[in-house]
């Protein structure tokens, strides 16, 4: 077979040598040992967790090595395609605070490297691909998909390994003429990758999370370009992959099959293989119910149809804080992230130095529960105006009615973030940013509701005789703990205990306990009687906002 003229036949348009692509992607210049990473996501409209996770590790190396991480839109399975998902990429990722240094943007590709999305590069996997064919590492296949599938019909009814292989790759040695009638003819036809013809050998290869992994060599002639030309991942990635000089690949284990294609590539190719990383299924615990009514937990992969968690889309309409997000993975990533945090409660997570050593290759357990009690610690800590400026950010897509109620009392609202802040212990209200919406409501007239009812041990004309003196004797300029007397006097002066304890060890000398009236100040000013402290609250809210609404909790 004249290899030359068989690439001519099919290639007759590239020109570009093989050295003279390379050449147009030069070395990069980077200081020693410095990683570059990507993430190649696939604009299918879903956008998960775990490819958010795979983003922080690829982020992570390249920024903590000086080195590169790039956005590449893997675009070449036209059919499973949905307009607006390169933008849904681009935006979650922004969302989520990752950072690229290149690849694809909203206003077009940005970096020396390009194009950072597939389909665009067409050309420069031709260049390749005829190189193959010269060598005669890859011929066209002319097989439909009938014949394809009688062949696998065969080799389920024989039980042998399915796939185009060995004998079963019918193309595999045509002559020039043959294939020179098939294109003639009009048939459409794949480029294949001519396999090495071996049975039952295996190699080697080293993955960073998982260790040495032993496979057996690649003998399939798989695809290299479908019929439109357009490379299938296992070219694309070989080729973008050298090209952008990508150090380390970081992907999901269900890439792991395809890595004796992939190695074998990279071999016909003569080009160094990067490292892999191939990063454990996100997984959670779920009850279930068996046959005899027992329930029992179990631990199962994170599904599309049944987890909304799965979706990244998820934590941005609930809310759930970017920073919350990276912590959370980071203690899945690393699993002596919790304890570094104890040790620097105040530093970023940026400054935690991330290894892929520390890495474990079996399932991360995503808890919900643990992202929130997260992120409670995060927003705890960040300074007011922090959290107005991120809630607020939030609420201006999602909770349009809160963005335009704080931006408009954002003094107000600044203060309100900050009640609790202080001391000690400092409250933990804020979970995330839908929530944040529900919890802060009660600072607004507009949405404040009494929610709660007052405690029913308390009858209504004590109640009402409460509320009454403490008006009477209101005095907003009084601090603290002159409030807080003043409170006790009038709950003892009403029969009330001043100690919850008196009140509990003998209840029918009292009318209730200073328990008691806390609670229904809490409920007429917050509508609720879990609230942060009522002093602090109402010189939020005003003297004028006190008295009102305690007046209206009197006429209820
Ligand atoms: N397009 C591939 C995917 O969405 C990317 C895998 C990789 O990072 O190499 O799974």
């Amino acid at each position: 077979m004249d290899y030359q003229k068989l690439a001519h036949l099919l290639f007759p348009d590239v020109t570009l040598t093989r050295e003279e692509a390379e050449a147009q992607f030069p070395k990069r210049d980077l200081p020693e040992g410095a990683c570059v990473t990507r993430i190649g996501p696939s604009p299918t409209g879903f956008i998960h967790l775990g490819n958010l996770y795979n983003a922080i590790i690829a982020e992570r190396l390249a920024h903590q090595s000086k080195g590169v991480f790039y956005l590449r839109i893997e675009d070449t399975d036209t059919k499973r395609e949905v307009p607006g998902a390169v933008e849904t990429i681009i935006n979650s990722m922004a969302y989520f605070s990752v950072y690229f240094d290149e690849g694809a943007t909203i206003n077009g590709d940005k970096g020396a490297y390009g194009p950072y999305r597939q389909r665009q590069r067409k050309n420069i996997y031709h260049v390749f691909a005829k190189w193959l064919v010269e060598q005669g590492m890859a011929y066209p296949c002319f097989c439909t998909a009938e014949e394809l599938n009688a062949v696998r019909e065969q080799q389920q009814a024989n039980k042998e390994l399915t796939g185009y292989y060995g004998k079963y790759a019918i193309w595999r040695d045509k002559s020039l003429e043959e294939i020179q009638a098939a294109i003639a003819a009009g048939m459409p036809y794949v480029l294949r990758f001519r396999a090495a013809e071996t049975e039952g050998e295996y190699f080697q290869v080293n993955d960073a999370i998982r260790g040495t992994l032993s496979m057996p060599v690649n003998n399939m002639d798989f695809v290299l370009l479908k019929s439109d030309g357009i490379p299938t991942y296992h070219f694309a990635h070989c080729i973008d992959d050298h090209l952008m000089q990508s150090t380390y690949i970081i992907r999901g284990e269900e890439w792991i099959a395809s890595l004796p294609m992939h190695v074998a590539l990279f071999q016909a190719m003569g080009w160094p293989e990067p490292v892999y990383c191939h990063t454990a299924t996100l997984m959670k615990i779920d009850t279930t119910t068996d046959e005899n009514g027992e329930t029992k937990q179990i631990k199962r992969k994170l599904s599309k149809r049944k987890d909304p968690e799965l979706a990244l889309a998820y934590y941005q309409q609930q809310g759930i804080c970017q920073d919350a997000v990276w912590e959370f993975l980071l203690t899945l990533l690393n699993s002596n992230y919790e304890e570094w945090r104890i040790a620097n409660p105040t530093a970023s997570y940026l400054e935690f130095p991330y290894s892929i050593e520390k890495m474990s290759n079996s399932g991360a357990l995503v808890d919900l529960e643990k992202l929130d009690n997260i992120s409670k610690e995060v927003i705890c800590k960040m300074p007011a105006e922090e959290v107005y400026e991120k809630w607020t950010a939030w609420c201006e897509r999602y909770a349009p009615d809160f963005y335009a109620l704080a931006t408009a009392n954002k003094e107000k609202t600044i203060a309100a973030l900050n009640v609790g802040k202080g001391g000690k212990k400092p409250r933990k209200d804020l979970v995330n940013w839908k929530q944040a919406c529900e919890f802060l409501s009660f600072y607004y007239d507009e949405t404040f509701q009494v929610a709660d009812e007052m405690p029913a041990e308390v009858d209504a004309e004590t109640r009402l005789a409460f509320f009454q003196r403490y008006l009477d004797s209101y005095d907003h300029a009084a601090d603290s703990a002159a409030w807080f007397a003043k409170v006790k006097e009038i709950s003892s002066e009403l029969g009330f205990a001043v100690k919850p304890k008196d009140y509990k060890k003998n209840p029918t000398a009292y009318k209730g306990s200073i328990v008691h009236t806390t609670n229904m100040l809490r409920i007429a000013l917050t509508g609720h009687a879990n609230a942060p402290d009522i002093w602090e609250v109402s010189h939020v809210l005003g003297e004028a906002t006190v008295r009102e609404r305690i007046a209206k909790v009197m006429e209820a």
